[in-house]
């Protein structure tokens, strides 16, 4: 059976197969791409225990990607999830105190959005080839941090892209500026910007949907494309990690085919948590989704009342990449909340744009009972840092730490006993200064690679290797630019002017 995509917001079937949905990105009318018909998976969970992640990885790909040819998956999931990982499990299930842990960490830029990105720009290219397109794929993204340095790292020498990347000059942290401006591949350019966050991604934005500037690029044999986290390319490889930990928790002994289980998520942009629904359509055996806030809990207001309200202020967390006020895949489990009603989701969307605010209908409320929301304050996520640190010798980053949290705020409120699995997003060596601050009780002064090194000696586990090449890797990427000029500076990367 073909999966075939279409659109959130449209009701009309004008459907798209996934190689032309990865291409895409957003649907024409600013929806987002779901499967017309969500494919059946019929899972052999015995069998997939045996199986490594690659393996699972093809048995749940092959669902969604059904243009692409078995080779072309097994091609693109050996390319994405290889000696990159610093673990042969790529994404290992371990157990501290009562709880277990999915570490999907292990990747080049130790978070979990590797496990999307080391795929999607394979993916992406192998889509160019199928749909014999000549242009060379040229991503535009501005990042707070994270998301750039995992998509530049994706995409770092893959062949017919170009990846361009801008970071506002004085609003990431130390290892990430070094992480940024050290990054290899000569497709890639990184570019420091003279103002925030914001007006980088206003601007990124803008660019993209520039027509002329669209123009100039196709006449020079260039496409722009995005990165971001609607992509179904960065959506449904996801799923494969939520099939492989109940698989892993078979061969564990840990639970029986059949047993089932919670899985509670760090949730900004509601893509992780998202495709952890999508593994329990599929079949696996999921009890509840925890969708896990910091204070920045627009979401766990919206589970618990049924009304979604961006108006409000904005907190800064040690916990940045769930920083977020419209979490942009709430749009797709809108959209099976309405019983696949394009017209209502689309109506709730242009409340959203308009009032900043929507309220979902008793019917649409009765549908979210496959998840249970939750929040954590600044000191309880420290809490729980440090509660694990000196209780399991076991430490988690600060957004681990949400989920860690609340999911045993979900477990005091139901009594629930099924298994829960954490998942872990980074490592805690990505945000040292947080983690030894939450440890030691007192706020740390170091930064960067130096609050590396104390936390390495305070809870020895290795550095990863990723850290430790920043230490002498040298500075490669030098441009800065203003606001204004950034798409002046893409016409001098590509070569236009
Ligand atoms: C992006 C990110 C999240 C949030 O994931 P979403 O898919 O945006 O909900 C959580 N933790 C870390 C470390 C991240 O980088």
């Amino acid at each position: 059976m073909k999966t075939l995509y279409r659109s959130t917001r449209e009701t009309a079937s004008h459907t798209m197969t996934s190689s032309q949905a990865v291409l895409q990105g957003l649907t024409p009318d600013g929806g987002l791409f779901v499967p017309v018909t969500l494919p059946t998976a019929n899972f052999d969970f015995d069998q997939l225990a045996t199986m490594s992640y690659q393996e699972v990885a093809y048995e749940v790909l092959k669902l969604f990607f059904t243009d692409y040819t078995a080779d072309e998956l097994h091609a693109c999931i050996d390319a994405a999830y290889g000696d990159q990982f610093d673990d042969p499990q790529i994404a290992p299930v371990t157990k501290h105190g009562q709880q277990y842990y999915l570490e999907l960490f292990h990747g080049p830029t130790i978070a979990f959005k590797d496990l999307a990105l080391q795929i999607l720009p394979h993916l992406m290219t192998t889509a160019v080839k199928k749909n014999h397109l000549q242009a060379e794929v040229v991503i535009l993204a501005a990042t707070s941090g994270d998301t750039g340095k995992a998509a530049m790292a994706g995409f770092a020498n893959v062949d017919q892209t170009r990846i361009i990347v801008f970071y506002p000059k004085d609003g990431v942290s130390a290892i990430q500026k070094q992480q940024m401006v050290t990054q290899t591949g000569a497709n890639t350019s990184v570019v420091a910007i003279n103002g925030n966050f914001d007006e980088a991604q206003t601007t990124v934005k803008k660019l993209l949907n520039d027509h002329q500037l669209h123009a100039e690029l196709a006449t020079h044999q260039f496409q722009f494309s995005s990165a971001n986290s609607i992509n179904i390319g960065r959506l449904f490889p996801q799923v494969a990690y939520y099939v492989y930990t109940y698989a892993q928790l078979i061969k564990q002994g840990q639970i029986k085919n059949g047993d089932e289980i919670n899985f509670s998520v760090p949730t900004g942009n509601f893509g992780d948590i998202l495709a952890g629904y999508y593994a329990k359509q599929l079949g696996t055996p999921i009890h509840k989704l925890i969708c896990a806030s910091n204070r920045n809990n627009v979401l766990t207001d919206f589970f618990n009342t049924g009304t979604y309200d961006k108006n409000r202020e904005f907190f800064l967390t040690s916990s940045p990449s769930m920083d977020i006020l419209v979490s942009s895949n709430l749009e797709r489990l809108l959209f099976y909340l309405t019983g696949s009603d394009a017209t209502a989701t689309a109506k709730l969307m242009t409340d959203l744009q308009t009032t900043g605010r929507y309220t979902i209908t008793p019917a649409m409320r009765a549908n979210l009972a496959d998840f249970w929301a939750g929040f954590v304050t600044e000191s309880q996520d420290q809490a729980e840092i440090h509660h694990l640190n000196h209780a399991h010798h076991y430490t988690i980053d600060p957004h681990t730490a949400v989920a860690s949290a609340v999911a045993k705020q979900y477990q005091a409120a139901t009594r629930d006993q099924r298994p829960m699995v954490v998942v872990s997003t980074a490592s805690p060596y990505k945000f040292p200064q947080a983690v030894l601050t939450a440890i030691t009780g007192e706020l740390s002064a170091v930064d960067g690679l130096a609050a590396v090194d104390q936390l390495h000696e305070l809870i020895q586990t290795p550095i990863p290797a990723t850290v430790t090449a920043l230490r002498t890797a040298p500075v490669r990427h030098k441009r800065v630019a203003d606001v204004d000029d950034m798409g002046t500076t893409i016409k001098t990367i590509l070569n236009l002017n």
